[in-house]
């Protein structure tokens, strides 16, 4: 066996050994997990340092879980925008395909907490089928690998995967999401990265909330990924208790950069059932982002999102602050001291000297429209 299935396979499922290193009760976490299955892989586990600390509450199962009756299962409504089992179309040009439901670690937090950890996910030929829609749908140049967690599969079925996905002429990039580099480090080894070298332009964005999680381990797996030539992203749920603070978000985007992550997207918690409780107001999201922007390295500052309940996708927010007001004249602009600024508009009239331009592409979209406006 690989080495890093074997660690996996040492990771703590079961509530009577989790109480043999942290301070819980064994009975009270057993009805979680039921419902909703725990793992805890060594590296996270030595990276608890207190009772409810911010690694703590990510992966230690929590008995509010079991009070959130009202919230939805699938919040986002994945499962209707899914042409084949597993694959979710919601944008135009990319889709989403959930390759496995299992995990490193089941974090408590999970927007698809109704899928992952659970038996009998992936069925015979639906992966094909996914394949198949794919070739069809010419559309689509950008697909997402998800699940669950891509790289817990076997290096021969990623391998047999892109090799599919690559056949498809007009699929331009491929991206994995996933929490293994962050979790599961060993599990990084030179012959997958050299494997996936072979299908670039392969991107990938990593799952961190925390900058304890960021442990020289962890950054050793990332150095990996980086040298094979893939661009790494990185993903973070603000969570009520665990980076809901300027500071500590500062300190992770920060750790992120020194492990060649460029923080892309930092998600508002979904309404999921058994999740609310790491909900935070929108508000904190706002002042994080503020905190961040002008203040440090913008390469430093993710976009800010809402998943929009009920499949609206992500919708970008940005504090109110910046433009103060926007007119024919010009935009006031406020920067982060909160000194004010005056942008103006070019000339008025000025497009109007210029030649009109006849319509000579097939689209017409050049002429009158792109002169005027
Ligand atoms: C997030 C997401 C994507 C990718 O969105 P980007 O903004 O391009 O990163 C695609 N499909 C679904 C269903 C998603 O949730
Ligand atoms: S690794 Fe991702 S998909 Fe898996 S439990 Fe955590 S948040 Fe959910």
């Amino acid at each position: 066996m690989e080495e890093w299935k074997r660690i996996l396979a040492a990771s703590i499922t079961k509530p009577k050994d989790l109480a043999k290193h942290l301070d819980v009760d064994p009975k009270e976490i057993e009805e979680i997990v039921g419902p909703y299955p725990m793992r805890i892989t060594p590296t996270v586990l030595a990276t608890i340092k207190a009772k409810g600390d911010a690694i703590w509450k990510q992966v230690v199962p929590d008995p509010v879980e079991l009070d959130d009756l009202d919230s939805p299962d699938d919040p986002l409504e994945e499962d209707l925008d899914s042409p084949v089992p597993h694959l979710v179309h919601r944008y135009p040009d990319r889709v989403l395909l959930m390759v496995t439901n299992q995990c490193p670690i089941y974090c408590r937090f999970c927007t698809r907490k109704r899928l992952v950890g659970k038996p009998g996910f992936l069925k015979k030929g639906e992966l094909d089928q996914a394949i198949a829609y794919l070739r069809q749908h010419r559309e689509v140049r950008d697909v997402i690998l998800s699940g669950g967690d891509p790289l817990l599969l076997p290096d021969h079925l990623i391998d047999r995967i892109l090799n599919a996905l690559r056949s498809i002429p007009h699929l331009e990039i491929i991206r994995f999401g996933t929490r293994v580099p962050g979790t599961l480090p060993q599990r990084i080894t030179p012959e997958l990265c050299h494997m996936l070298k072979r299908y670039h332009p392969i991107y990938m964005n990593l799952h961190f909330n925390h900058p304890d999680e960021l442990t020289s381990e962890v950054k050793e797996a990332c150095a990996r990924l980086a040298d094979a030539g893939i661009p790494l992203g990185a993903q973070t749920v603000l969570l009520k208790g665990v980076n809901d603070d300027p500071e500590i978000m500062k300190r992770l985007m920060h750790q992120l950069l020194l492990a060649r992550i460029k923080p892309y997207y930092l998600y508002q918690a979904d309404l999921t059932k058994g999740t609310n409780h790491f909900r935070t107001t929108v508000e904190t999201g706002l002042k994080i982002i503020q905190a961040l922007q002008g203040h440090t390295s913008g390469m430093a500052v993710p976009h800010f999102v809402i998943d929009a309940p009920g499949g609206g996708g992500k919708i970008p927010l940005l504090p109110n602050e910046y433009l103060l007001n926007l007119d024919e004249q010009g935009a006031v602009l406020k920067n982060y001291e909160n000194k004010i600024y005056h942008y103006p508009q070019p000339a008025r009239g000025r497009s109007r000297e210029l030649p009109m331009v006849t319509s000579s592409s097939s689209n017409g979209w050049c002429s009158i429209k792109g002169v005027y406006e």
